[in-house]
This record gives structure tokens, C-alpha cells and sequence, in this order.
């Protein structure tokens, strides 16, 4: 059924022009090719069935691109020569181009990918101190529309959402860069081991897309990364954290930031749609929240606003009976940010208390501070050379 508003001709022209604005564009070259990537199965079957193929073929072509991670029809070898050359006349394996890729002191790695209508996003590796992997941190809009007063991403208007051919070619493109396809020689390295959708955008105001790219990520004859080796990040969208439970089922972790709906309406405007009550009630309805996996809470640690000790037990109080941990993060300053980093001393005293509580309460090392890469850092590179 549809509902027919009454809008001037005007009126929906410029309703449409916004929407279309904030969608992704149609992932077709100029040159009519269509790429392939960001495709789910069915759709991928649907275009392979199209051109007149065999459904197995849909199966081929999956594998070469999730699991071997190639880039040229030319390298799929159980594939004939001619058809080889006509999947290429058709189709593309697309990436987003490299713009820049900067290494902190720290090991952490920090790209800018650019895609086919030159927006760019950012894309952190942070490798794992101890052991040999790390996290890859994507994003999941260019931009952010809800303006959190801490972070550097919400001083950027939003330009548009991701594809999921985008959120997926981020992860593919650090994996190019890491060599982490599987060799004909064996062994591959397993750096790139858990993802986290923690870079730009609020994945849930773009869940469409985002969810469409962790299925293919998931999906065990691809990529194949385990539900649990993702976590997504939310500000607090509850509805959508309703849906991306029973679709996704991967990790959750929560920016709480403040623990009285009058400081979070400040720091997280989003607060005053959803407001602390409602959001920890949905935390409490996510799945992961009934079986043993915990939902991550993060809460910046920002100098006299909310880190003081009667705040650390609000926090122990709201989250009571929750499988959770919090990670406390040290606040990331960024040119022309308002606020001050907690004091060590009552970060020590914070986290005491939460731990006490029965609570993981890890203080986030900040790391790739010397190229813009922690937490609340990013901002696409060209909106930062223009101010
Ligand atoms: N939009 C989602 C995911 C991206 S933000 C969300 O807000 O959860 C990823 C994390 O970085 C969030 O916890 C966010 O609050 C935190 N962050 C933002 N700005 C920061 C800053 N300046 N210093 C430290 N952490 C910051
Ligand atoms: Fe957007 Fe998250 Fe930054 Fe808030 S903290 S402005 S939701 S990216």
C-alpha cells in the first residue's frame, strides 16, 4: 500500500535530490562494466545467470574474489580462457583506490580509500601488541550527521552513506596491502583477525549497507570471518540495535560516555531521541547480552564533566547484571576540540571502581595519535586540508 503525502511537485523533487545525495552511486564504471564485489550471493547468481552462464559459475567467481581475494578474471583458473575474457568485456573486481597510507611510530596504519565519485574515508589497522594480529577499524559513512561534541568525524558534514561494495573494499584493500590472500605456497599470515566498525559514520544510521557487507564477510565460503570477530559500534541507535541483533548477532559495543541523560544530550545528541534508560533496556534485549559474549561499553574519559568516582558508580549501577565491559578511553584532542583529557589519577580511580563492580575495565592505550588515527580522530583528508 502506498501513502500518498500531499507534496508540491517542488516539495518531492527536493525530498528525492536529498535522498539520492546520501545513497551511494550505482557501482557501474563509466565505461558500462559492473562491479562485481559488494554483490550478495543472489545478486551475484541473478547477474552470472543474466549472462547466460551456469549458476556454479556464481560459486567459481565467489571464491576467487572472498577467498583468494583476485582482481583479474585473466587469474581464475578454473575458468576457460574465452570466458575469462568475456567476464572481463562485462564485469570488474573493484578496490578503492589508495590515496594515502601513513604508518605511525606505533605500527598502526592509517588509509585513505577514494572511491569512483572522489569521496574518501578513512580506514585504521591497529595491530595487537602482543601477538601477531589486530583489528581493522572500517567505516561506514562519509562523514557523520550526528555531531558529537568530542569527535573529530562529527565536525565533517555527511557527504553520503557507503555502499556495500565500499565497507567490504575497505577491508579487501587492507588486506591487499597486508598480502593476506591465501598463497599457492601455503601458509598465510592472519593479521588482519577481527574487524571493528568504529572508523567513520554511525553503522546503524547506514544499516542497509552495513549489514549487507558483514554477510558477505561472514559468509563461510569467502572471507569467512566469524560473527564474533566483528564488533559495531553504535551512539546509540535503539531500534536498528534490535535488528542488527537478530540479523548480525555480532558484537556490540555501546558509546555510552556519560551516565545522566542531561550530560549525554550534551556530548551525544542522539542522547535526546534515545535516552540512557531505553538504550541500556535494548543492550539488555541484545543477544549477545543473554549468552556469554559482553556488550562493550566505551566511555570517553573527559576532565571534570564525567569522570569523577559518584560517576564510575552510576555506571556499575546502570549496567548492573549486564555481561559487559567497559573500556574507558582517554580522550583523543583534535585541532580546535573543546576538551581536556581526564587526569591519570582519576582514570586509575574510575576504573577501579568499575573493576571492583566485576567489570573489565580496560583504559584504551590511544595509538596512531601521530597520523590523526585514534579514536574520534577521523575526518576525511581532503575536508581537513580545507579547515
Ligand atoms: N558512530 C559510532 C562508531 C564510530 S565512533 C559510535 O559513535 O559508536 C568510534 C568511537 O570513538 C566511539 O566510541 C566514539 O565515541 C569514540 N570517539 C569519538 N571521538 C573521540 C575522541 N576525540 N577521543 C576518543 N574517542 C573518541
Ligand atoms: Fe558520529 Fe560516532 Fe563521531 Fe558521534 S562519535 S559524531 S556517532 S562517528
Amino acid at each position: 500500500m502506498s501513502v500518498t503525502l500531499d507534496l508540491t511537485a517542488a516539495e518531492r523533487e527536493r525530498i528525492l535530490a536529498k535522498a539520492a545525495h546520501f545513497s551511494p552511486p550505482p557501482h557501474i564504471l563509466p565505461d558500462g562494466r559492473r562491479d562485481l564485489v559488494g554483490l550478495s550471493r543472489e545478486e551475484l547468481l541473478a547477474e552470472v545467470e543474466a549472462f547466460g552462464e551456469k549458476p556454479f559459475r556464481a560459486k567459481q567467481l565467489w571464491h576467487w574474489i572472498y577467498h583468494q581475494g583476485v582482481r583479474e578474471f585473466s587469474a581464475m583458473s578454473n575458468i576457460a580462457k574465452p570466458l575469462q575474457e568475456k567476464l572481463a568485456e562485462r564485469f570488474v573486481i573493484g578496490r578503492p583506490d589508495v590515496a594515502t597510507d601513513q604508518l605511525s611510530k606505533d605500527e598502526t596504519r592509517k588509509f585513505l580509500f577514494r572511491f569512483r565519485d572522489h569521496e574518501a574515508v578513512e580506514t585504521v589497522y591497529i595491530p595487537d601488541r602482543q601477538e601477531d594480529r589486530g583489528a581493522v577499524c572500517l567505516s561506514s559513512q562519509v562523514g557523520c550527521t550526528l555531531s558529537c561534541r568530542f569527535c573529530h568525524t562529527g565536525t565533517q558534514r555527511l557527504a553520503r552513506n557507503l555502499s556495500a561494495a565500499e565497507i567490504v573494499g575497505q577491508f579487501m584493500a587492507a588486506r591487499d596491502a597486508y598480502g593476506e590472500w591465501p598463497s599457492p605456497k601455503g601458509e598465510t599470515p592472519r593479521l588482519l583477525s577481527t574487524i571493528v566498525l568504529m572508523g567513520m559514520g554511525e553503522p546503524l544510521y547506514n544499516y542497509e549497507n552495513v549489514a549487507k557487507a558483514m554477510k558477505i564477510i561472514m559468509d563461510g565460503e569467502g572471507i569467512a570471518l566469524s560473527r564474533r570477530r566483528i564488533t559495531l559500534s553504535t551512539s546509540g541507535v535503539v531500534p536498528m540495535m534490535d535488528r542488527a541483533g537478530d540479523e548480525l548477532g555480532v558484537n556490540l559495543a555501546v558509546s555510552l560516555h556519560a551516565v545522566t541523560d542531561e550530560l549525554r544530550d550534551e556530548l551525544v545528541p542522539l542522547n535526546r531521541k534515545y535516552p540512557i534508560k531505553e538504550l541500556i533496556a535494548a543492550c539488555r534485549r541484545y543477544p549477545s547480552a543473554s549468552n556469554a559474549r559482553r556488550i562493550t561499553f566505551e566511555y570517553i574519559m573527559l576532565k571534570g564533566l564525567n569522570d569523577s568516582e559518584a560517576d564510575a558508580r552510576e555506571l556499575v549501577r546502570l549496567i548492573a547484571g549486564l555481561p559487559a565491559k567497559v573500556n574507558l578511553i582517554p580522550f583523543n584532542p583534535w585541532p580546535g576540540s573543546n576538551y581536556e583529557p581526564s587526569t591519570p589519577e582519576a582514570l586509575r580511580k574510575f576504573a577501579a571502581i568499575v573493576m571492583q563492580a566485576g567489570y573489565a575495565s580496560p583504559i584504551r592505550t590511544p595509538r596512531g595519535q601521530d597520523i590523526l588515527a585514534a579514536c574520534g580522530q577521523l575526518k576525511s583528508a581532503v575536508e581537513q586540508a580545507a579547515g
